[in-house]
């Protein structure tokens, strides 16, 4: 007995950002997938902390 079940294939949709592997010395990160610098992909975008609390002046 034999059951196919795909609904086991959970698919992360929550994009993860990639160090920019052209520059790794950089905060850029790729957030739509892996670094393609080299091969004339999209540009890195500057990571940006989440945890930053504008205080002070
Ligand atoms: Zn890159």
């Amino acid at each position: 007995m034999t059951t196919t079940h795909l609904d086991d294939a959970v698919i992360d949709v929550t994009p993860q950002p990639v160090p920019c592997a052209a520059r790794p010395w950089t905060d850029f990160v790729h957030l739509d997938g892996s670094c393609a610098c080299f091969y004339g992909g999209p540009a890195p975008l500057f990571s940006v902390p989440q945890q930053r609390a504008s205080s002070g002046v």
